[in-house]
């Protein structure tokens, strides 16, 4: 099959495109670097069907980043039949300065405009056809957004593909011409491929250039001893630059008529001066952050509680008596909570009576509705306000707020050894470990980018979320404590505040490295595409769903077995769950988690908690299906209903244990910082390589569990955080010692500071 690779700027609509011609659903975020990895799809319209592949966003064919490797490889290795280089239209200038490298390889190549529409809209005038005589390679108008133009392209490109094309450069008139042209003759001496462009390369001393070819490199080093620019002295990699720039100026101004727009603000340039406020920005994001998670999991909207009269809801007596609130209003997520709770349950109670009614063992009654359901139901409750706070970070995301956040917040994380960049992972891991992690490719720092994965679980994803609700609900319910939501937020932050300190260590100490400086172009705001919103929410239910109904069912059944049987496989009823399998093992572990306060010290059914937290390992979710699982067998009498689901799984839990308050915050810190389920395992280890992974295994399980016995003792004894304070300040003391005149995070390679500059 013929492959057309698509390659272009960060941000330039390649996955909108990709997905238009090829009808998948990939994820498209307004946002640089949401592509890292290649994508493939088919294309069928045109004579023969024809692979299409997504390539992460690039600005030059010089890589810096592991995701600007993968590009550059693809399109000279794996000799795809056409390139469409795909250019921002609103942005030409720097667009073209990949396509002006692209030109270089010998293959066949057309450039699609895109954003078109953007482009009308602003009153300016661009005309394709004056573009595509001057470069001399084809060039379609399109708008992927609004699928105009696209056969036509394909069209072009299939044309194209049909013949072969050599490479050209546009670098003809410079001072180094004669340069390239050596170093041309002498790689092809050597049957290299491309030589036009490796010369090209290896003029400018690209490094992965020199690497291979280490013999011409010698040559341009004799050369440039010799060598003196008029403007650029021996810096072959500015003249290179500043020709092309030169090139791209002279070509496309005569393509481009400009409406005069000089006197007036764009719209996004006005909603930038209030969100990117320097005092202002923060504080909105905090408020904004705030205010997601307020409609996600408040129980009392916009604090009016107190001010509600009483009955507020005329559904008093009715199913829906408190679906609503009580007390207070409910948030959005709070209600979808409830109401699919409702659901559970008495779909729950339909099977287990009809079961009941049908003369079924009890056994077996005791598999489907406590085991099975139990646990599944206890997890797909929370699925409303997992995808309600992803609705949210997607708009953000979409429209363009978040390049934004990224942009505001790298004074603050350069202060703690990370670059703006760092941010996406991190917000990426709200959702789910796993691709954040991959996303954390588009970081330039090796050394940065490991303490970005190691702290990014901590960022509690989408299956941890049911842990911090369950058992703040439970605490709710058990010490009739109020705003059980704050203890979630208070969650989130202690996992975010965990990360920064970890990071900041690393950084000063293993992980030392300078902080790339962090230069990103801001997308213009949009609002956000209905379409692209429910893929992502589409995507994440059906993968939620999924996961409940197969690794969390199948990690039910093995835990409802193993704790109705003994270690001489005899089934053991409700009552006598302590001598179970499940009970033993639990045991002989619970030991460990004292210092913990949920080991010993709790009791004749403690060590279900560390039972949890172990299956917690293969799916975060299924710490709370552990408790769903068990809690029939375990709780006879400490709920009033019959009704089983997360929180009151958790509630009765507590009331079987008389687990307390700090011990309860304990679990809930080292389920969230302890080691990941097994996806972002395995992804860690992709990524890291396996040394770095072993002490990143290592790192989890201490700092999980120094963290959260941290909470526990000062939770338990108050006077104890005198010593933590001590030990704590006295760690940063060294540290800082330590570092003292020896590095500053600051500190930025000038060098690269200027190439960064450059591919702007
Ligand atoms: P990629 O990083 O190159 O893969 O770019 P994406 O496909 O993720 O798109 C980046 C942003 O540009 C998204 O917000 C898209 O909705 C938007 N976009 C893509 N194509 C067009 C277009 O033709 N017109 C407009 N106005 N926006 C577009
Ligand atoms: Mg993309």
């Amino acid at each position: 099959m013929m492959r057309f690779a698509l390659a272009g700027n960060p941000n330039s609509g390649k996955t909108t495109l990709f997905n238009g011609l090829t009808g998948s659903t990939a994820h498209v975020g307004n946002w640089p670097g949401v592509t890292v990895d290649k994508k493939e799809g088919t294309y069928k319209k045109c004579p023969e069907p024809i692979a299409i592949v997504d390539l992460p966003g690039i600005y030059s064919l010089s890589p810096y980043t592991p995701e600007e490797v993968i590009s550059r490889n693809f399109i000279l290795d794996e000799k795809p039949d056409c390139v469409i280089n795909i250019v921002d239209a609103t942005n030409l200038e720097r667009n073209l300065y990949l396509s002006t490298q692209i030109l270089e390889i010998d293959v066949p190549m057309v450039i699609a405009l895109n954003m078109i529409d953007e482009v009308e809209k602003s009153g300016d005038l661009l005309e394709a056809k004056k573009l595509e005589e001057k470069i001399g390679v084809p060039v379609v108008e399109i708008s992927a957004l609004k699928g105009r133009g696209l056969d036509e392209l394909m069209k072009r490109a299939y044309e194209a593909s049909q013949n072969p094309r050599k490479g050209r450069t546009v670098l003809e008139g410079t001072s180094i011409v004669h340069l390239i042209g050596d170093c041309k003759i002498a790689l092809e001496g050597q049957k290299v491929d491309n030589a036009l462009f490796h010369a090209v390369k290896l003029v400018e001393l690209d490094e992965l250039e020199v690497k291979a070819h280490p013999d011409s490199a010698r040559m341009v080093e004799e050369f440039k001893k010799t060598f003196e620019d008029d403007t650029f002295g021996c810096d072959f990699d500015a003249i290179i630059a500043d020709a092309r720039y030169k090139y791209i100026t002279k070509n496309y101004s005569s393509a481009l008529v400009k409406k005069d727009k000089s006197d007036v603000l764009t719209r996004s340039d006005k909603i930038d001066r209030v969100l990117t406020h320097k005092f202002w920005g923060i504080p909105i994001f905090l408020v904004i952050l705030f205010a997601l998670f307020h409609l996600t999991f408040s129980e009392n909207l916009l604090f009016l509680g107190a001010a509600l009269p009483e009955g507020w809801v005329a559904l008093e007596g009715t199913v829906l008596e408190g679906v609503f609130g009580d007390g207070g209003i409910n948030s959005p997520g709070v209600v979808l909570f409830n109401l699919l709770d409702l659901a559970t349950s008495s779909l729950g109670g339909v099977i287990s009576d009809a079961m009941v009614g049908a003369e079924v063992a009890e056994w077996a009654v005791g598999l489907v509705c406590d085991g099975m359901l139990g646990g599944v139901f206890a997890v797909l409750s929370f699925l409303p306000q997992i995808l309600l706070l992803f609705l949210f970070f997607s708009i953000l995301e979409d429209s363009g707020y978040m390049a934004r956040v990224a942009f505001i917040l790298d004074r603050i994380f350069r202060k703690f050894g990370l670059s703006g960049r760092a941010f996406m992972p991190m917000i990426m891991g709200f959702g789910c470990s796993v691709p954040a992690m991959v996303n954390t490719r588009t970081l330039a720092d090796e050394k940065e980018r490991i303490a970005t994965i190691r702290v990014i679980p901590f960022f509690s994803c989408g299956a941890k979320l049911p842990i911090l609700t369950a058992i703040a609900g439970g605490i709710g319910l058990t010490f009739g404590l109020p705003h059980t939501d704050l203890i979630t937020y208070g969650m989130y932050v202690v996992g975010i505040v965990v990360a920064i300190c970890a990071v900041l260590i690393m950084r000063s100490t293993t992980m030392k490295g300078e902080v790339p400086p962090f230069i990103m172009e801001l997308p213009t705001y949009h609002a956000p595409q209905f379409k692209n919103l429910m893929i992502h929410l589409w995507d994440k239910a059906k993968h939620f769903v999924q996961k409940a109904f197969t690794i969390i069912l199948a990690s039910t059944i093995v835990i409802w077995f193993i704790s109705h049987f003994s270690w001489s496989w005899t089934y053991l009823p409700d009552e006598q769950i302590n001598d179970s399998i499940l009970a033993g093992v639990g045991k002989l572990l619970q030991p460990l988690f004292t210092p913990l306060g949920f080991g010993s010290q709790i009791g004749a059914f403690g060590w279900v908690f560390v039972v949890a937290a172990i299956t917690g390992l293969i799916a975060k979710e299924n710490v709370i299906a552990t408790f769903g699982t068990l809690a029939g067998c375990i709780t006879a009498g400490f709920v009033a209903d019959e009704s089983l689901e997360g929180i009151d799984a958790v509630a009765s839990m507590i009331g079987a244990t008389e687990i307390g308050v700090p011990a309860l915050i304990a679990f809930i810190v080292f389920n969230m910082l302890t080691i990941p389920c097994f996806a972002a395992v395995a992804t860690a280890k992709a990524e890291l390589g396996k040394k770095k992974f072993n002490m990143t295994l290592v790192f989890w399980v201490v700092t999980s569990y120094v963290v959260a016995s941290m909470f526990y003792l000062v939770g338990q004894w108050w006077w104890t955080m005198f010593i933590f304070l001590a030990v704590w300040a006295l760690l940063f003391a060294l540290v800082i010692l330590n570092n003292k005149g020896k590095i500053d995070l600051d500190k930025v390679n000038p060098k690269r500071l200027i190439k960064q500059f450059r591919r702007k």
